[in-house]
């Protein structure tokens, strides 16, 4: 029955929205730890003088937080995107062929715009 499915869709598209949003508080949260000193600045009070490997380590470290606090950045995004798209309707079609997405990868992955057989074929 078309009735109970989509009532079923729906009840799992709100669990989804909950696990999201659970999710974005959580990488604000960590973004704000992860604020990276000096990032954007103009270096001309970096701590780094005269002796290059002394701070070898603090360099690597430097890299290290910057890799993890994009990668906080671009799930932040997905995650609002997603949200965007839930406050739109518009979560869970798919981008290239605008059915929808089957539920079950939904909930493997929430930040899915493509359903599997776009998403194998490749289509954009
Ligand atoms: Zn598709």
């Amino acid at each position: 029955m078309t009735e109970t499915s989509t009532a079923t869709r729906d009840r799992d598209l709100a669990g989804i929205r909950q696990q999201v949003e659970g999710e974005r508080s959580r990488l604000e949260h960590e973004l704000d730890q992860t604020k990276v000193e000096g990032a954007g600045g103009s270096g001309s009070e970096a701590p780094f003088h005269e002796h290059p490997t002394d701070h070898a380590g603090e360099m690597e470290e430097h890299e290290r937080q910057l890799a993890i606090r994009e990668n906080l950045e671009q799930m932040y995004v997905q995650c609002q995107d997603a949200l965007n798209r839930l406050e739109r309707g518009e979560y869970g079609i798919c981008r290239s062929c605008g059915k929808e997405i089957d539920i079950e990868r939904l909930k493997a992955l929430p930040y899915a715009t493509k359903c599997i057989p776009c998403k194998e074929a490749r289509r954009d």
